[in-house]
């Protein structure tokens, strides 16, 4: 069949979902390209809900992957506010939720990202307590940490990963009380582990965010509707005007899981499994970002990354997969983050428990270091934090797979590049 017979059908319009129809057309593809999002707002980035949108530094319209006016332009068919609530992978459709319209596919995405987890907990229905993925909460919380801000309002978030923390940074520039509940010992243990976790703790309570470690919240209590306090398993309560729940994101995997495809294990974070070229276990679907899990040789495993990097090459490589160019989605995972003055990137794969050191290079107390994971003298992972344009001699590190010299590596002095050899 040529091209121009073919419809592609991208389920997902959030950056994974968008580069993949960008990257269709790039590629001179000149069949249907169709987009659908349950979503109203037209594609977009999340990374500034967080942050410069949320903090009012960044215009709402910023946020958007690609203007309007781009997706006509580029004869890309985008259906917003439109969930598909089935696939049928033996007549290849895909279904509308609201009316029932079928839709044919040639190929499939399945660029469904993930959801915020909720609290499972008695008053997580009253109206102050807030979760933060889409535009609309972005835009709701703004308007919840200005007033906090004005009022001296408490606002607790459980939850000290990355959008726990980053929202606690926007709350204290608002002005507002902050008090982060998380039950492991440090912010970030999972991904950090103990060693670096500290280096966010210190910088978070050096500007007025108070911790509790080891605890868990057990009740939002709330008096007509609005929140009052929470209560935490130690027996303690804490004054609460907001609650954020940060508890991390689960992957859209009901779809896949609905038309049969292969659900990867809660052990590799779940997710749709794919192989090395993003496909499903069915060969005309694909699926990218969030919502994927996918075989990482370099680390000898299954990875669920919930990224931004992720979301924006996985995309594309689908996209390319789609077309049967051949080629192999192995890149190392990065994320990035912002929080007050300190900017950071990290590159790899390196849970606790992987790893047997932590080597700095530079000065952990003045946030302006490199930390490298380290196993058996190779580095799994690579964290800079205030220091710039590294990430590629950090990821050359831990693709080369050689052992170094720890000395060596803790020394500014001697280039990263040269250790790679
Ligand atoms: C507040 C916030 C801050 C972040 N900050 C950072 C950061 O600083 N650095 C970083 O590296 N990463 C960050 N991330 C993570 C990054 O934004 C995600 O990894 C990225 O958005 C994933 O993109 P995606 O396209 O896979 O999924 P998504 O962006 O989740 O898009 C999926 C879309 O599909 C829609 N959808 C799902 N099911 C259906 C269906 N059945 N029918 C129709 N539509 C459907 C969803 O509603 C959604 O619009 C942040 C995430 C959030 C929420």
């Amino acid at each position: 069949m040529v091209d121009a017979d073919q419809t592609f059908v991208i389920v997902g319009g959030g950056l994974a979902g968008a580069k993949a129809a960008e990257t269709l057309r790039a590629e001179g593809f000149s069949g249907r390209v169709i987009l659908i999002c349950d979503e109203r707002d037209h594609p977009y980035e999340r990374p500034p809900l967080s942050k410069g949108y949320l903090l009012g530094k960044e215009e709402r319209d910023s946020v958007f992957v690609h203007e309007p006016a781009w997706y006509a332009r580029n004869d890309v068919e985008l259906h917003l506010g439109q969930t598909v609530d089935r696939i049928d992978r033996t007549a290849k459709t895909v279904r509308f939720g609201d009316d029932g319209t079928l839709v044919r596919y040639d190929k499939l995405l399945l660029a469904t990202g993930a959801e915020p987890r909720r609290l499972d907990i008695p008053g997580t229905g009253l109206a102050g307590v807030h979760h933060l993925r889409r535009l609309a909460h972005a835009e709701r919380l703004k308007g919840v940490l200005a007033s906090l801000g004005r009022d001296n309002g408490h606002l607790v978030i459980a939850g000290a990963g990355w959008i726990g923390l980053e929202v606690a940074a926007a709350a204290r520039e608002y002005g507002a009380e902050v008090t982060v509940i998380e039950p492991l010992p440090t912010p970030l243990h999972s991904v950090l582990g103990p060693e670096l976790g500290n280096v966010f703790a210190e910088l978070h309570r050096g500007h007025g965010v108070r911790f509790h470690f080891g605890v868990r919240l057990t009740e939002i209590v709330g008096q007509d509707g609005m929140v009052l306090a929470v209560r935490t398993d130690d027996g303690e309560e804490h004054p609460a005007h907001a609650v954020l729940a940060a508890i991390g994101a689960a992957p859209r995997t009901g779809l896949a899981e609905a038309a049969g495809l292969e659900i990867a294990d809660r052990a590799h974070g779940g997710g749709i499994a794919v192989d090395e070229r993003l496909r499903t276990s069915d060969p005309d679907i694909h699926a990218a970002g969030d919502v994927a899990s996918f075989p990482l040789a370099l680390f000898d495993t299954r990875l669920r990354v919930e990224h931004w990097a992720n979301a924006l090459n996985g995309g594309p490589a689908a996209a390319r997969a789609m077309l049967g160019r051949d080629l192999t989605y192995d890149r190392v995972p990065y994320f990035f983050t912002d929080q007050y003055d300190l900017g950071m990137e990290y590159s790899g794969w390196a849970p606790p428990g992987s790893y047997d050191e932590v080597v700095i290079r530079g000065d952990a107390g003045k946030r302006e270091f490199i930390a490298f994971w380290v196993k058996e003298g190779r580095v799994l992972a690579g964290m800079n934090v205030n220091v710039w344009d590294v990430t590629e001699p950090i990821q050359n590190l831990i693709r080369s797979g050689v052992r170094v010299n720890t000395e060596a590596l803790a020394d500014p002095h001697v280039p990263l590049d040269s250790l790679a050899s």
